[in-house]
């Protein structure tokens, strides 16, 4: 959708027969031209199920100082942004890596049907697989690096860091994910990056109010030492472009057990948000147009000039 497209009409005037008949051919040729985007880049980071009225939802951004206050300024940030698939951790990460909305087990013993991005990266750059990275709190969510696809099973996966012992076995510390997240973006310069980090959703299912909250205020803290970090190192600054978005919210007040939980299609659990910046993106603009996690995939094909054709997002055309 935004890629550029220029378009030459050729009219030409073909004389056939004995002189006096003419006919006239017209040929039109179509040629793609890539955008040369400033980013190499991508880091996708998810917080895992905070809800929209604890984050951007709140107009003084309590929990979200860095975000909401400091980050804003440096990209685009969409009000309106939507898990419309299963609310759940692995189908919304399914959806960020995929494109496309699946009914997936949530415990880590089902890969996603179609092919994730790193796979068509890795396949389109046949480029080391240490230049796509899954760093993860949850285990469960090494599922993410594979596909059930038969043309794509065990093929083009990426480097994986999913708990300190991988699958779905166990859960690591945000501290210890972000540790490794930032050693991976020092050693290898992945192409591609995503990064989940799970204290608010630990917090909220067990009923701990408090902990949630204070969980919120951590990963925004993440976010921010991330983007410093990228900014810190030559070779990323100004070359990285920054996804901060969610895999799903949590129930509103008085639906069901509220922040306890989530899961249904209620708009808690469905309001999301995407906060993006990067060097070919706009600062400081605030969208209001629905958009929905499969279009993360979607842009980032876009910007690293790969195809993702079992994806169904669009490119967020709003950001740049
Ligand atoms: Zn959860
Ligand atoms: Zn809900």
């Amino acid at each position: 959708m935004h890629k550029l497209y220029i378009l030459f009409i050729l009219t030409g005037l073909l004389l056939s027969g004995s002189g006096c008949s003419s006919k006239v051919v017209n040929t039109t040729k179509e040629f793609e031209v890539q955008i040369p985007y400033k980013t190499q880049y991508v880091v996708i980071l998810v917080i895992d199920g905070p809800r929209w009225t604890e984050t951007f939802g709140d107009s003084t951004c309590a929990l979200i100082p860095m975000m909401g206050r400091e980050l804003v300024k440096e990209g685009v940030l969409y009000t309106n942004f939507r898990n419309e698939g299963s609310t759940t951790t692995t189908a919304g990460h399914t959806a960020i890596t995929t494109g496309f909305y699946q009914t997936i087990s949530n415990g880590g013993r089902e890969l996603p049907k179609r092919p994730s991005l790193f796979q068509y990266f890795l396949k389109s750059t046949n480029a080391d697989k240490t230049k796509a990275w899954l760093v993860s709190s949850k285990g469960k969510l090494e599922v993410l690096a594979n596909t059930r696809d038969k043309h794509w099973w065990n093929m083009y996966m990426p480097s994986t860091y999913c708990g300190p012992n991988g699958n779905s076995s166990s859960y690591g510390g945000d501290a210890a994910t972000f540790a490794k997240a930032g050693e991976v973006l020092k050693t290898y310069r992945p192409s591609l990056m995503l990064i989940n980090l799970l204290e608010v959703d630990t917090h909220g299912h067990g009923n701990d109010w408090e902990g949630y909250k204070r969980g919120i205020i951590h990963c925004d803290q993440y976010a921010y030492d991330l983007w410093q970090l990228i900014q810190s190192d030559p070779e990323l600054k100004d070359r990285t472009t920054l996804f901060i978005t969610n895999d799903h919210g949590r129930h509103l007040d008085g639906h069901k057990n509220g922040f306890v939980n989530h899961g249904d299609n209620c708009e808690g659990c469905r309001h999301i948000s995407l906060l993006a910046m990067g060097p070919d993106f706009k600062k400081g603009k605030v969208v209001s147009e629905k958009a929905e996690m499969i279009d993360i995939p979607a842009t980032i094909a876009e910007m690293l000039h790969f195809e993702m054709p079992t994806g169904n997002g669009k490119v967020l055309t709003s950001l740049f």
